[in-house]
């Protein structure tokens, strides 16, 4: 355990300048300073990768229906395929699978997650990652080999936009309606329409009269920057000043390739993030004949067992994100061999501040380390906890900012000041830019409805969104009391890992096929949730909350609402069960297992 008395005197001062730090960043606005892309920015919504051909519109029933195309739509349409349901239409926006993989190729983009575990099912479809961390365009290839895989694109209606989905109560259908024309009637719907897919832009004084080019990271111009997502080099940037504003995971994934092709490029900056080492590295193929079947789930298992702060005799993934849970953990067993020590709260919280202290502290040497121009050193050091924002991992980031055409403008947490036809104040002083690069991040905050783009229309006439005004209410986040036969899958409300999205996805595509195949098996019509269930699940969530909502003293950002206050809604929204990921993944094995689906109720009509 690290000396108590000299890291509280450090701590007193640390905490200080992280209060100081926060309280700049602090808007009034919360969610409110950011706008939708509309009206000039329309375009920013639209498909840059896929020409959207003329087809006829669909009419048709089928047995099941999933809204989105990303990794939960191919998980459930996987999961289904290996039951034998393949009466199925998956209903998906961009020109192809992937969702969040298939709008984010820009240049450098990458995955945190190690591919061993964050690209599913991969046992089943025999692909071997190439690295350690693999880039968009082999995260894209292998959504699209899962859907070649299962044969899922006979079933897929891409570049199509549901505007509406309704229940039919009379028909006991769901009934969806797309900007095509289409109407879809459907036994059984699930929507995987994710969190991250809806681009914002900052709500900057100025922003429409800007007059060159510009555009968001989710919807990359490869025809203006010139190159390709697979690192082909963007010479059309080579006589161009090119501006970026924001310094998320995204930007700091994108900054190195463009620090290398622009003419000049200026990173405008309200908050940094913290850089952790990347350590990337090749796999060789060999290795793979290593492992013995079934090793994916052990991986998964282990990768989320150590990071939530479990035992395991060994680390098999090795990152910032397993370390980061495992210091906290050290630090409590340590302590508990002290005498007269005491399991608690407090041991834990003292152990998890310590932790931090030590990394952040890490963070910011590497930073001195490796930047060279101290007064560019000092902005890019985050002064916050570390998972008070998405943390980051990279090895070229902060050496791009040894280039002499990359300058670094921080507004010191006070934002961009204006834009104007030809470029960007901050303090005072005009930036021109050729080309202004929106990596201003997604909508997370807005109305369920409002990200989807369309409304979910329950028994009733309800709306998905009236229902959760108080926050999400659910069984295990899929089930919806008063919305029969629908499946909500994503994260929240189940095991809520946010380390790997795609564990929650594959597990809850196991889940959702299973109670599916339940329901088609015994010929129910409905199966929706008592009113009970999903009243003691919300209760069991809110017994120990487990949001994951950084904490009061944070730095501003969409983990914690902006840095506005944090009410029950807001901590149901970001809920997961109390006992953590590993365990909600072995009782939810179980629960889909035992074949009593104890919750739900299956009706049969007439
Ligand atoms: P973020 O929302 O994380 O970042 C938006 C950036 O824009 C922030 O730096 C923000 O500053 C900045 N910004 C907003 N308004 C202004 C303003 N007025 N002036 C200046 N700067 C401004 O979006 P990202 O696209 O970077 O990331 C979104 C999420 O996508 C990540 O958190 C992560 O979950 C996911 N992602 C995952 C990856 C992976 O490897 N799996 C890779 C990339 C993204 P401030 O911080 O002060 O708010």
């Amino acid at each position: 355990m690290t000396d108590g008395a000299s890291l509280s005197i450090d701590r007193e001062a640390l905490r200080a300048k992280y209060r100081a730090e926060r309280d700049k960043r602090l808007r009034a606005e919360g969610n409110d300073q950011y706008r939708e892309p509309s009206g000039k920015f329309a375009y920013l919504l639209e498909d840059p990768y896929t020409p959207r051909a003329p087809r006829a519109p669909v009419r048709e029933e089928v047995s099941v229906a999933f809204i989105g195309g990303g990794f939960a739509g191919l998980c459930v349409g996987a999961r289904l395929a290996e039951r034998g349901i393949t009466d199925l239409r998956i209903i998906e926006g961009g020109g192809d699978f992937g969702g969040a993989w298939y709008w984010n190729r820009y240049p450098g983009s990458m995955c945190d997650t190690a591919a061993m575990v964050y690209l599913p099912l991969l046992e089943e479809t025999g692909h071997r990652p190439s690295m350690k961390y693999t880039f968009a365009t082999e995260i894209f290839e292998h959504a699209r080999r899962i859907g070649r895989h299962f044969g899922l694109y006979d079933k897929a209606l891409f570049s199509t936009a549901v505007t509406s989905l309704a229940w039919d109560d009379a028909a006991a259908r769901w009934v969806i309606r797309t900007d095509r024309g289409d109407e879809i009637r459907a036994r059984f719907v699930g929507t995987g329409t994710g969190p991250l897919h809806r681009p914002k832009l900052p709500g900057i004084p100025g922003i429409e009269s800007f007059e060159g080019h510009s555009f968001h990271t989710s919807r990359w111009d490869w025809a203006y920057t010139g190159g390709d997502t697979a690192g082909a080099p963007m010479t059309k940037l080579a006589d161009r000043r090119v501006g970026i504003i924001g310094t998320g995971a995204t930007a700091v994934q994108c900054i190195p390739p463009l620090g290398r092709d622009a003419r000049e490029l200026f990173v405008f900056q309200r908050t940094p993030s913290s850089i952790d080492v990347r350590n990337n590295h090749a796999i060789e193929p060999d290795w793979f004949a290593t492992l013995a079947p079934g090793w994916q789930k052990q991986w998964l298992l282990n990768f989320a067992t150590l990071q939530t702060g479990g035992f395991a005799d060994e680390d098999l993934v090795k990152d910032g994100w397993t370390d980061i849970a495992q210091r906290i953990r050290d630090r409590v067993v340590a302590a508990m061999g002290e005498p007269g020590a005491t399991f608690g709260p407090e041991l834990v919280q003292r152990a998890y501040e310590d932790s931090d202290d030590e990394k952040m502290n890490e963070i910011r040497a590497r930073v001195d380390a490796i930047v060279k121009d101290p007064a560019t050193a000092e902005a890019l050091k985050p002064w916050y906890r570390q998972l008070c924002k998405r943390p980051c991992f990279h090895d070229e980031y902060l050496q791009a900012y040894n280039r002499p055409n990359v300058h670094m403008v921080d507004t010191d947490g006070k934002g961009v000041e204006r834009i104007d036809a030809t470029g960007v104040w901050v303090a005072g002083k005009h930036y021109e830019v050729d080309c202004l690069i929106f990596a201003s991040g997604f909508e997370v905050g807005t109305d369920a409805e409002r990200r989807a783009g369309f409304a979910t229309i329950g028994r009733g006439g309800e709306t998905l969104s009236q229902h959760w005004a108080d926050g999400m209410r659910t069984l295990h986040g899929i089930h919806v009391r008063g919305f029969p036969n629908l499946f909500v899958v994503g994260l929240t409300q189940g095991a809520n890992l946010i380390s790997n999205i795609t564990h929650n996805l594959t597990e809850a595509g196991s889940t959702v096929a299973a109670v599916i195949g339940h329901a088609l098996a015994t010929g129910a019509d409905e199966v929706e949730v008592s009113e009970a269930a999903e009243e003691a699940w919300v209760k069991l969530l809110e017994s120990s909350p487990r949001a994951f909502l950084g904490s009061p003293d944070c730095t501003p950002g969409y983990y914690n609402n902006e840095g506005r206050p944090i009410g029950r809604r807001e901590r149901l929204n970001a809920s997961g069960y109390p006992a953590g990921p590993v365990a909600y993944f072995s009782y939810i094995d179980e629960w889909r297992s035992s074949g009593d689906f104890e919750g739900l109720e299956f009706r049969r009509r007439g």
